[in-house]
């Protein structure tokens, strides 16, 4: 049985609702699937009741943004405690944080003669803290541009002329804060910068020394070389390697179980699992 460990939806960037996502793992033919929405856990209830009902595991996850110097750095976290006031101050952070950013991206947008209305990407966004794919898709909609990925080369892509950097916690401190949570941590998607290897493959030692457990080796963005060069680095540091389509639902080419994990990667995941009070003791 393999499950998909990188999936998310309305309640960030994806389209899809938490249950329709239980329903495509259940099509896939997986045995489960982690939600990892960005900064949020709000999708928990409504996946693990579907997943009851589709008879599928369900592993609770968020996929955390961080950052190093202006290079953004995702890190996942599986089995987080839901009360952690530390983690949902953070979330909560986040989105405030995100929610004044899109202001300023508004403002810098129609500096350049390109109206969006703040109303419109607030409903793109629905439940979610307010990303760049929302502003992107309100652009799209209100013909300022073709097609997202038009909105991000021209304006939105970091670096752009409408890019606002949003302020995150170091790499390090989202892996503290997700064990301390009584979770574990694996670094999203190391190769999709693939110009930035080595700073990555140095990255993934300061994380290691920061307790992470796993290495998302295996993703819908990785080509095969890619796959195999991080799983090698996740085996020399006796690392989990994981698999996952990071689905977006419509917004992204890419269907659920696309990339996957075996269920023994997932169980040796959870057994690195450790009490707070330890990792406390252990920095
Ligand atoms: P944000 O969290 O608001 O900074 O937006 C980050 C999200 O925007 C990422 O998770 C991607 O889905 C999307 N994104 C970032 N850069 C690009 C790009 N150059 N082209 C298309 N999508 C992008
Ligand atoms: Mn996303
Ligand atoms: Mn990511
Ligand atoms: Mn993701």
């Amino acid at each position: 049985m393999a499950l998909d460990l990188h999936t998310h939806t309305r309640f960030s960037d994806g389209t899809t609702t938490p249950s329709q996502n239980a329903v495509l793992a259940k099509a896939a033919g997986l045995g489960g699937l982690a939600l990892t929405d960005h900064d949020t856990l709000d999708g928990w209830a409504e996946q693990e009741a579907t997943c009851r009902l589709q008879g599928l595991a369900f592993v609770p996850g968020i996929e955390l943004s961080a950052e190093d110097g202006a290079t953004s750095v995702h890190v996942l976290g599986y089995w987080v405690d839901p009360d952690d006031a530390a983690l949902l101050a953070e979330c909560g952070r986040l989105r405030d944080e995100r929610s004044q950013r899109a202001q300023r991206i508004l403002e810098l947008l129609a500096g350049m003669g390109l109206e969006v209305a703040e109303q419109a990407v607030r409903d793109r966004a629905g439940p979610a803290p307010i990303g760049r794919p929302h502003i992107a898709q309100a652009m799209v909609d209100a013909g300022l541009v073709p097609d997202l990925p038009t909105a991000f080369d021209r304006y939105l892509a970091d670096g752009g002329p409408a890019w606002v950097p949003k302020h995150a916690l170091a790499p390090e401190d989202a892996v503290g804060l997700i064990r301390r949570a009584g979770g574990v941590a694996v670094l999203a998607h190391p190769g999709t910068v693939p110009e930035r290897v080595g700073w990555t493959t140095l990255l993934v030692d300061r994380l290691v020394a920061a307790g992470m457990a796993g290495i998302e080796a295996e993703h819908a963005g990785h080509g095969p070389a890619t796959m195999a060069y991080w799983r090698r680095v996740a085996r020399e540091r006796d690392l989990v390697v994981t698999g996952s389509s990071d689905f977006h639902g419509g917004r992204k080419d890419v269907a659920l179980g696309a990339s996957t994990t075996p269920a023994s990667a997932v169980e040796a995941l959870s057994d690195r699992r450790r009490p707070a009070a330890l990792v406390a003791g252990d920095r």
